[in-house]
């Protein structure tokens, strides 16, 4: 059922204004926009300027000197000025009050700036307008951290007008921390305003804009209210992730709204794969539900969920609830063919798009001469060319380092020879390893040095140049052979997350294969043969993984829902075929 929350009705007074005939500033804003004063700002910048070039020394006598060196001083003087300057002052303090979040301090400044007539601008005041949304003390009783959080809530938005009176253009932090404010003040619909006159002002929102009116609507019950967030933030671009989609999840199992429950299920299918425990509880939440005991068709076409799966590619079919009656919901694990130990039920495998490998590699390869040496990097496309394809690719380094504390030739040996095994045309992976492991340390010793000529005669290692990220280069040869990759990196620093979440976590889950150690020596570790992501059955079961460690040794935790099956069809085929592309993968 919807809770109408009381605070719907009694709008706070800041609100009418910015909503209703009293706020001049805001409703015009697209205009304004564009006819900000920005004297003052341009006034201080001209004194700032003004005091560098009488303090700059001999500036007019080196009007004739290297034009370069004076622009130099002149940077730096310039830097030191703003410093020294009561605004630099006041963000240098401001940025030690974020640090130690100290709110009560910030409006000392604040107040003191204003007194003595220093120019804040939007940095200035997208810091206090943090701190006065930071929630300090939230609920643990001590009365000391209530009061200071309620004082900076408080004054956050007489301070957000102030700005605005002054005619500070914001941007979108001032926006969605003025939001984050409200939101702290238990007021959704006020940061969902603000979401839209900051869509107004030509600013686009982020993820972190939506949040405030999105978690707070969702936190009041208000499932209608956060299903409008939600859409706005689809009309916006803006991709939700598991927090977003586990909040409406949540409300919408609160509100019994079952078309809703049914759609984030799928979204969190696309989207996130693989869930946490905290969104794994809500789902099973759902399923043990009495409501959810009543929804679900009797019948159905099992033409049209046939057709389901092909149109979404395998592992959903999309046509609704099916069946009847109580859901069993058991946690369980899946053997190493995909077989449910619960109910038996074969998970399928589902193909990846070869174009979108083909986009993949383009852009993978234009990211990498991006950030790194273009001569390097295009020099080792030119030698994959001509050496390539391979089966495997072995991030050298990693894998002679695995579960060791010295780098190992003799284990990297291992692996690569148990990768040319499995590879159908009994090739020897390439293997990259930068040109340090190649030349010194452990490369020296005979035995090793015979291995490496080997390797190097048969057009297998490439020894990535200094100042180089081999990472790169293992990653781009393995996706555009469209072939294993042998790494125990999880591959989730900075690099890989420039990567996208869309199509990289897909691809990774069905071509990294991994290294496991134990006494009897190292084993490889084949990526699974069947999906690591939300699946629907058919029969109108669901398997639910939940995110795993990344000990290849301690199995995944799948969420098996299934229920009595008197009008399904078990004879439907729902395991989607292996295309050309995987068969030569594995
Ligand atoms: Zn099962």
């Amino acid at each position: 059922m919807l809770r109408i929350s009381a605070s719907m009705a009694k709008l706070t007074p800041l609100f009418s204004i910015l909503t209703h005939s009293h706020r001049p500033f805001l409703t015009s804003s697209s205009t304004l926009k564009h006819t900000f004063n920005r004297c003052a700002f341009i006034l201080s910048i001209n004194a700032t300027i003004n005091t560098l070039a009488a303090q700059t020394p001999n500036s007019r006598d080196n009007d004739n000197s290297s034009s370069k060196g004076t622009i130099k001083v002149s940077a730096r003087t310039r830097r030191k000025n703003h410093q020294e300057s009561p605004e630099g002052i006041l963000q240098k303090q401001l940025n030690n009050c974020s640090k130690s979040g100290d709110v009560i301090q910030a409006l000392n400044l604040y107040d003191e700036a204003r007194k003595l007539g220093v120019v804040l601008n939007v940095e200035h005041y997208n810091k206090i307008l943090y701190l006065c949304s930071v929630q300090i003390g939230d609920n643990d009783g001590d009365n000391d951290n209530v009061s200071v959080s309620h004082s900076g809530l408080e004054r956050g938005f007489e301070i957000f007008q102030q700005m605005l009176n002054d005619q500070v253009e914001p941007n979108e932090a001032t926006f969605t921390n003025a939001a984050r404010v409200a939101a702290a003040k238990d007021d959704p619909d006020m940061a969902f305003e603000l979401l839209k006159q900051m869509k107004n002002f030509e600013i686009v929102p982020r993820l972190r804009s939506y949040g405030p009116a999105l978690f707070g609507f969702c936190k009041r019950g208000d499932a209608v209210k956060a299903y409008e967030v939600d859409a706005d933030m689809i009309e916006s671009g803006v991709m939700a992730e598991e927090d977003e989609l586990s909040a409406l999840l949540e409300v919408s199992v609160e509100v019994e709204n079952e078309d809703k429950v049914y759609e984030m299920l799928h979204r969190l299918r696309a989207v996130v794969r693989q869930v946490s425990e905290s969104t794994l509880k809500i789902i099973e939440d759902w399923f043990r539900s009495e409501y959810a005991m009543k929804i679900g068709k009797r019948e159905w076409d099992v033409e049209k969920i046939r057709e389901g799966f092909v149109r979404g590619g395998g592992g959903w079919h999309g046509q609704g609830w099916l069946g009847s009656g109580q859901w069993k919901v058991v946690k369980t694990n899946v053997d190493e063919d995909g077989t449910c130990l619960s109910c038996s039920e074969k998970l399928v495998s589902i193909d990846i798009d070869p174009k979108e490998t083909e986009n993949f590699a383009a852009s993978l390869s234009k990211l990498a001469c991006q950030k790194q040496p273009k001569a390097n990097f295009s020099h080792f496309q030119e030698w994959l060319e001509k050496n390539g394809p391979f089966d495997a690719v072995v991030d050298g380094a990693n894998v002679g380092l695995a579960n060791i504390a010295h780098f190992s030739f003799s284990q990297l040996d291992y692996v690569v020879r148990q990768l040319r095994e499995l590879s159908p045309s009994k090739r020897l992976p390439l293997i990259i390893l930068h040109m340090n492991r190649v030349t010194g340390g452990p490369a020296q010793s005979p035995n090793n040095r015979r291995l490496i000529e080997n390797w190097k005669k048969n057009g297998v290692l490439y020894a990535t140049p200094y100042g180089s990220n081999d990472d790169w280069y293992w990653l781009y040869a393995a996706v555009s052979c469209k072939c294993l990759l042998l790494t125990n990196d999880e591959m989730r620093d900075h690099l890989f997350q420039l990567l996208g979440s869309s199509f990289f976590p897909r691809w990774k889950e069905k071509h990294q294969v991994r290294v496991s150690a134990s006494k009897r020596g190292v084993s490889l570790v084949l990526p699974p043969r069947y999906s690591l992501v939300i699946q629907e059955s058919a029969n109108g079961s669901w398997h639910v993984p939940t995110v795993s460690s990344d000990d290849p040794d301690i199995p995944r935790k799948w969420l098996c829902v299934t229920r009595s099956m008197k009008n399904s069809s078990h004879n439907l085929q729902t395991s989607t075929s292996t295309s050309d592309e995987e068969e030569a993968v594995l």
